[in-house]
């Protein structure tokens, strides 16, 4: 495995391969990996004729004010984990080399940036959309892998590459979780043990308004928030909902009722990390 820092060379070894008719998979993370990012970087090993794994906490997707300086790394530990994963480049590339100074281009999809997540976080999808199409231009991807975990980025990502003609097949890779059902995250890192405990009601939360669909006893999509919101109360007190939301699982428009495949998708602060997940309710 080859560990690059410099953009220029990226994309030079990248055009190189391509030219040599090998194909590319790019797996974008902020790094601290854990089993989640381990399962892209498996698929993209099977996928493709070469791996490359970006490691950047790019600065441009946080919000003034939020846990950009304190973002878990560990470079050493993310390291051995890409080798083990047979990744050929891990890109890890300092924010001075990634934006110019006077960085004046920005990539925006605000049609589904302004909902869930976009609501506390008004630039964070333009960061998001801006550095993923660098580094499409420098690793120059057959396919690129993300996880259905961030299922807002991956519609952000999906509908920008379609938009805008980028000839990368873009791959949604199922959630990752620990056995008691929260969703495997860096910032999983941040919580106490008991708030660790009372974040598994996250995900069980949202299963009980899938069991409430399936039961048949309603698919008025208020009706399923105030269940939702009245498990949580009991089971995580501490916690405090950011948003709650049912939408359609592409234009991530607010559903009503569940007339079809419908994601519930949730945000929720703890003490000092703010956790998102969802669920695809099917009916
Ligand atoms: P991050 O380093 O948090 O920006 O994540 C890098 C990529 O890994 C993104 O595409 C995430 O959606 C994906 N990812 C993070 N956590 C998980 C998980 N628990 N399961 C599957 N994919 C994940």
């Amino acid at each position: 495995m080859e560990i690059i820092t410099s953009p220029a060379i990226l994309q030079e070894q990248c055009l190189s391969w391509k030219s040599q008719g090998l194909s590319i998979a790019l797996v974008p993370t902020m790094g601290y990996f854990h089993p989640g990012h381990e399962s892209l970087m498996q698929e993209g090993r099977e996928l493709a004729d070469k791996l490359v794994v970006s490691l950047f906490v790019n600065p441009t997707q946080f919000e003034p004010g939020s846990d950009l300086e304190s973002y878990p790394r560990d470079p050493i530990k993310d390291t051995e984990i890409a080798m083990l994963h047979g990744t050929d480049i891990l890109f890890m590339p300092t924010p001075e080399s990634m934006y110019y100074p006077d960085h004046a281009t920005w990539v925006e999809v605000p049609d589904l940036a302004q909902t869930l997540c976009g609501q506390a976080r008004p630039s964070h999808f333009r960061g998001v959309a801006t550095v993923v199409t660098k580094l499409f231009m420098l690793a120059q991807p057959t396919w690129a892998l993300f996880g259905e975990k961030d299922w807002q980025q991956l519609a952000v990502i999906r509908r920008m590459t379609r938009d805008l003609a980028m000839p990368v097949q873009v791959i949604g890779m199922p959630v990752v979780r620990e056995n008691d059902g929260l969703a495997m995250s860096s910032r999983n890192a941040y919580l106490s043990p008991e708030e660790r405990e009372a974040a598994q009601h996250i995900q069980l939360g949202l299963r009980l308004a899938q069991d409430l669909v399936a039961a048949g006893v309603t698919r008025k999509t208020s009706v399923l928030q105030s269940a939702i919101r009245e498990y949580w109360q009991r089971n995580m007190p501490s916690a405090r909902e950011d948003y709650l939301c049912f939408v359609d699982p592409d234009t991530l428009q607010l559903a009503a009722e569940i007339s079809g495949p419908t994601l519930a998708a949730a945000a929720v602060h703890m003490t000092r990390a703010r956790l998102i997940d969802n669920l695809l309710i099917q009916l």
